[in-house]
């Protein structure tokens, strides 16, 4: 048995040790209010389709992967793919129209 062990529970915070983990536990939550560690800062969600859509496109076009833009806005991948695939479709019809007035 370790030295640890003989203690018993120690409390991380306050060093003081208890007979059992459930009263450590307790003693925690109460004396040392939870402090979310890594809590990650979510960013607002984009409130209308539209403005869903163009945060979308936005984040796509700094780089980011279809897969990245779901997870970062927290929308349907169906709804990413979408409107990544309307926006391909508008970047062919400039693609064209500019082909179109300038041939070289
Ligand atoms: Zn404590």
């Amino acid at each position: 048995m370790s030295e640890a062990e003989l203690a018993g529970f120690r409390c991380k915070y306050c060093e003081r040790t208890f007979t059992d983990g459930r009263r450590l536990g307790g003693h925690v939550r109460q004396s040392h209010p939870v402090m979310k560690l890594g809590a990650i800062q979510q960013a607002p969600r984009p409130s209308t389709e539209g403005e869903c859509a163009a945060r979308v496109l936005e984040l796509w076009r700094e780089g980011q992967d279809p897969l990245t833009v779901v997870e970062t806005l927290r929308v349907h991948p169906r709804f990413v793919k979408e409107v990544l695939k309307e926006y391909d479709e508008l970047l062919n019809e400039w693609k064209k129209f500019r082909e179109a007035q300038d041939p070289r």
